[in-house]
C-alpha cells in the first residue's frame, strides 16, 4: 500500500522500492515530476547511505500492467536528472550567481539541451549544428501544452504566444535578443515554422497561401538584407519586426513586416573578411549564362570593386547558386512580384555591381571630372534604363540653387566618387524597402471580414549588439537599438512581476539591477544626446567636419559616466583615440570612429540622381524615386537626418512592443569560432551578465518561485488533509488551501493573493509533492 519500502535484503545493501506510478497522473506540474521523483529517491537514498555505508540499489518495481509506464518513468527520470543535464529552469538552482548559471548552461549545451527557462523567459544557446528537435513529433508534443508541461523549448514559447492570442484575444510579441550570431534569426524562423505547422488544420487555401508567403519571405529578405560579417556568416543587416495576424480560430490570415535601417554602407564598403549583401553573390553564382551576358556580368566577384573589398566572397557555409534558385522561386511564388518585377530587381542589383567599377578622370586640375570607363557607364545606363549621357552628367556635376539662381556645379574626382557611392547605396536601400512592401502587399489583411476579430503575434528579430574593428554610425544605431530592447526587457519583466503582485495585493520588494536608461539617454536625449549633437553639427552652416562634431561631444558629454571623451583619453598614454569616442554600453565598451558620421547622418543623394531615376523608362526604378519629381528649388532643404529617423523608429517600435504581451527569447553565442562543441565560459559569462539573466532569476525567485490559482492548488493537494479530502466544504477554496499548508507546516513560506497562492521557495513545492506521493 505504501509507495516506498526499504527492503533490507542484504546486510550491507538496501533497496528503495518505488511502486507508485507517478507518470500516469496527468496534472499541470507534471513537468516537475521526474525531478521531484529524483529528489524523493535521493533524499531516501541519502538517509540510507548514512545508515548503511555499504551502498544501496534503487529498484523500480514493475506492477502488473504497469511495465510500460514504469519504463517510461525510468526513462523520463533519467532524461531530467539535473545532475546529468542541469536544471531546466534556472530558478531551481540552489545558488543563484552568474557562475552557476553559466555552468548549468554549459552542462545542458554539452548534452544538446540548448533551451533553459527562467520562468517564462527562454534562454537559448546557439548549438551551431542541426539538432533533431524540430521535427513533426516534437511539434505534436508541444502543441496546446502549458509551458511547464514539457522540457524547455522554443516551440513552447511559440505555443504560449499563440494560445494567448487565440484563447484570450490578446496581442503578443516574441522579442528575440542576443548578440550577433547568437541565433535570433534562426529562432524567429523556427517560431514561424511552428506556427505554420500547428495552424490551418482544415487546409483552407487562402490561409495556406498566407502561411507560405510568410515562410517564403524569409529567404528573400535574407538574400537582400543579410551578409557575411566576421561575426556571423548570415548576419541580419536590417531590423525586422513581423506581425502575423490570426483570426478567431487561431489561423494566420495576414501579416506585415516592418524593416529598420538597412546597413546600406555595406553596398559600397566591406571590412576585411566580410561580404556585401548575399544577393550580389547569388546573382553572379546562380543566374544562367544568357541572362548574365545580357547584364554584361561575369561570374567572378573578384572583378567587381563593390564585391571584393572584404576578400572573402566564397563562404563555406553558403551555397550562393542554390540560394539564388530558392530566392527566384520564392519571388515567383509571391504573386505581387510578376516576371517584369523579378527581372527588374536583378537588373538593379547588376547595375549597382557595374556602378562600383566606375572610375573618374580629373580634368581642369581636378576642378572637374569625367567618367573613365565608358563601357561600365553604358552598362549601368542600360540596366537602369536611363540615358548614358544624362547619367554621366549626374555623376560629374549637380544643379544647385543659390540665392534664387540655379547653377551647374562640377564635381572633382572625390565628389564624383562620393556621388557614385551615394547613388549605389540609395538605389539598393530603396529596392530593399520596395521588396518588403511587395511582400506586405501579398499578405495585407485587407477586407473587414478578414480583419474581423483579429489578434497579432509580433516577432522581433533585429540586429544584435556588435563590436567590429572599426565601428561607425551604423554600429552606434545597432547598439542603441539593443540598449532600447534591453531597457524594455528590464521594465517589462519587472513590471509584469510587480503588476501581478499589485493585482494580487502582495507586498513586493525591489531587486537591484543595472538600469541602462542612462545610456539610452546619452544617445537619444534631445539636443544633449549624441544624436542631437550630431544633428546640430549637420545643420551648422560652414565647413564643419567630423572632428568638430567630436569636439562638441567632448565638450558636452565628457562628464558622463558612460562616455569617454577623446581629450580625457589622450591624457591616458595607453589609449590612442585619434578621431574616436567610446561608449560603455550595457553589453560592453565600444570605440566608435567618428569619420563619416556627418555624411552618413545627412545622407544626401543629389537631386540630379533622383530626377534621373524618376525619369527611367523602367517602371520599377522610376517608382523607387517618387521624390525625383521635384525640381531643385522645390526640394525640402532639411529632411530629417538618418540618426533622428532611426531614433524615431526605435521609439515607435518600443511603444508598439510595450503594448503587447511579451515573450522573451534570450539568445547566447557559445563561442566565437562557430564550433558545435566549444563553450567559451568567459564569453558566455559576459553575455549572461549583460543580459541581466542573474537579476532575472533573482527577480523571479525573490518574488515567488511558484504561484497557483486556488482551485487548482486545492484539487492537487486536497488529499493532504482529512479536512479537505475528498471535498472541502467549510469555507472558500482559499481557506481550503490555507488548511492544507498549515497542516503541512508550510504556511510561512506562502502568501495568499486574491486569486492565487504564492509560494516562495521551490523546496516548499517539492515538500508538497513529497507529501502527496507519500499518501
Ligand atoms: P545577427 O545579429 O548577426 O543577425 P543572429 O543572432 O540572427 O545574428 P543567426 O543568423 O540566427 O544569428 O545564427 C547564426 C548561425 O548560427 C546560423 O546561421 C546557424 O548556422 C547557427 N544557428 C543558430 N541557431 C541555430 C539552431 N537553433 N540550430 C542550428 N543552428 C543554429
Ligand atoms: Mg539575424
Amino acid at each position: 500500500s505504501g509507495n516506498k519500502r526499504i527492503c533490507k535484503s542484504a546486510p550491507n545493501t538496501s533497496k528503495l522500492i518505488l511502486t507508485r506510478q507517478f507518470a500516469c497522473h496527468p496534472f499541470h506540474f507534471s513537468y516537475f515530476i521526474p525531478l521531484l521523483l529524483a529528489t524523493v529517491l535521493w533524499t531516501s537514498a541519502r538517509r540510507e547511505i548514512r545508515e548503511r555505508p555499504g551502498g544501496f540499489t534503487i529498484v523500480v518495481v514493475r506492477q502488473p500492467g504497469a511495465s510500460n509506464r514504469a519504463n517510461r518513468l525510468k526513462m523520463a527520470m533519467a532524461e531530467h536528472d539535473p545532475k546529468e543535464f542541469g536544471v531546466e529552469d534556472l530558478v531551481l538552482l540552489t545558488t543563484i550567481d552568474t557562475k552557476n548559471i553559466v555552468e548549468n548552461l554549459k552542462l545542458r549545451f554539452q548534452k544538446s539541451r540548448i533551451y533553459t527557462y527562467i520562468g517564462e523567459v527562454l534562454v537559448s544557446v546557439n548549438p551551431y549544428r542541426q539538432l533533431p528537435i524540430y521535427e513533426k513529433d516534437t511539434i505534436e508534443k508541444y502543441k496546446g501544452r502549458e509551458l511547464y508541461e514539457r522540457p524547455p523549448h522554443i516551440f513552447a514559447i511559440a505555443d504560449a504566444a499563440w494560445r494567448t492570442c487565440r484563447n484570450y484575444s490578446r496581442d503578443t510579441v516574441i522579442i528575440i535578443s542576443g548578440e550577433s550570431g547568437a541565433g535570433k534569426t534562426e529562432a524567429s524562423k523556427i517560431i514561424m515554422r511552428y506556427l505554420a505547422a500547428i495552424t490551418n488544420v482544415q487546409q483552407q487555401h487562402e490561409i495556406e497561401r498566407v502561411k507560405n508567403i510568410l515562410l517564403q519571405s524569409n529567404c528573400i529578405l535574407e538574400a537582400f538584407g543579410n551578409a557575411k560579417t566576421t561575426r556571423n556568416d548570415n548576419s541580419s543587416r536590417f531590423g525586422k519586426y513581423m506581425d502575423i495576424n490570426f483570426n478567431f480560430k487561431g489561423d494566420p490570415v495576414g501579416g506585415h513586416i516592418s524593416n529598420y535601417l538597412l546597413e546600406k554602407s555595406r553596398v559600397v564598403r566591406q571590412q576585411q573578411g566580410e561580404r556585401n549583401f548575399h544577393s550580389f553573390y547569388q546573382l553572379l553564382a546562380g543566374c544562367d549564362d544568357g541572362h548574365l551576358r545580357q547584364m554584361h556580368l561575369s561570374r567572378d566577384p573578384a572583378r567587381y570593386f563593390y564585391l571584393n573589398q572584404g576578400q572573402s566572397h566564397k563562404v563555406d557555409s553558403i551555397n550562393d547558386a542554390q540560394d539564388f534558385k530558392a530566392v527566384q522561386s520564392a519571388l515567383r511564388f509571391i504573386q505581387t512580384f510578376d516576371q517584369q518585377a523579378v527581372d527588374g530587381i536583378w537588373r538593379v542589383v547588376a547595375a549597382i555591381v557595374h556602378l562600383g567599377n566606375l572610375q573618374f578622370n580629373p580634368i581642369n586640375h581636378n576642378e572637374e571630372s569625367e567618367v573613365a570607363d565608358k563601357e561600365a557607364l553604358r552598362a549601368v545606363a542600360e540596366l537602369l534604363d536611363v540615358d548614358a549621357g544624362a547619367l554621366a552628367a549626374s555623376l560629374c556635376s549637380r544643379v544647385v540653387a543659390a540665392r534664387g539662381d540655379v547653377v551647374n556645379k562640377q564635381h572633382n574626382v572625390n565628389d564624383a566618387l562620393f556621388g557614385r557611392d551615394a547613388l549605389a547605396k540609395s538605389v539598393y536601400e530603396r529596392l530593399f524597402t520596395w521588396i518588403v512592401q511587395r511582400v506586405n502587399d501579398a499578405i495585407r489583411v485587407e477586407n473587414s471580414a478578414r480583419r474581423g476579430k483579429n489578434t497579432v503575434i509580433g516577432v522581433l528579430d533585429i540586429y544584435g549588439f556588435e563590436i567590429f574593428g572599426t565601428n561607425s554610425l551604423e554600429q552606434l544605431c545597432i547598439n542603441y537599438c539593443n540598449e532600447k530592447l534591453q531597457q524594455l526587457f528590464i521594465e517589462l519583466v519587472l513590471k509584469q512581476e510587480q503588476e501581478e503582485y499589485k493585482r494580487e495585493g502582495i507586498v513586493w520588494q525591489q531587486i537591484d539591477y543595472f538600469n541602462n536608461k542612462i545610456i539610452c539617454d546619452l544617445i537619444e536625449e534631445p539636443r544633449k544626446g549624441i544624436i542631437g549633437i550630431l544633428d546640430e553639427a549637420c545643420s551648422t552652416v560652414g565647413p564643419i567636419t567630423d572632428a568638430v562634431f567630436l569636439d562638441e561631444m567632448d565638450k558636452k558629454l565628457s562628464g558622463h559616466k558612460h562616455y569617454t571623451s577623446r581629450k580625457l583619453a589622450t591624457t591616458d598614454k595607453s589609449l590612442n583615440f585619434g578621431e574616436n569616442f567610446r561608449i560603455r554600453h550595457y553589453a560592453g565598451e565600444v570605440t566608435y570612429s567618428v569619420a563619416g558620421f556627418l555624411d552618413k547622418n545627412t545622407d544626401t543623394l543629389f537631386q540630379d540622381f533622383k530626377r534621373l531615376l524618376y525619369n527611367s523608362k523602367n517602371k520599377l526604378i522610376a517608382s523607387l524615386f517618387p521624390d525625383g519629381a521635384k525640381s531643385v528649388t522645390e526640394v525640402n532643404k532639411r529632411p530629417l537626418t538618418a540618426g533622428t529617423l532611426f531614433k524615431n523608429s526605435m521609439l515607435a517600435l518600443v511603444e508598439n512592443l510595450a503594448s503587447k504581451e511579451p515573450f522573451y527569447v534570450r539568445c547566447i553565442k557559445p563561442n566565437e569560432t562557430k564550433s558545435s562543441s566549444g563553450f567559451d565560459v568567459e564569453r558566455v559569462t559576459h553575455q549572461v551578465s549583460y543580459l541581466g539573466l542573474c537579476e532575472n532569476v533573482r527577480v523571479r525567485r525573490a518574488g515567488f518561485a511558484y504561484r497557483m490559482a486556488y482551485p487548482r492548488f486545492l484539487l492537487r493537494y486536497k488529499l493532504l488533509s482529512k479536512k479537505t479530502w475528498p471535498n472541502y466544504r467549510q469555507g472558500s477554496e482559499r481557506d481550503g488551501c490555507e488548511v492544507i499548508l498549515r497542516e503541512c507546516g508550510l504556511f510561512d513560506d506562502c502568501v495568499f493573493g486574491r486569486t492565487k497562492v504564492f509560494i516562495r521557495s521551490p523546496q516548499t513545492v517539492f515538500r508538497l509533492e513529497e507529501l502527496r506521493t507519500a499518501k
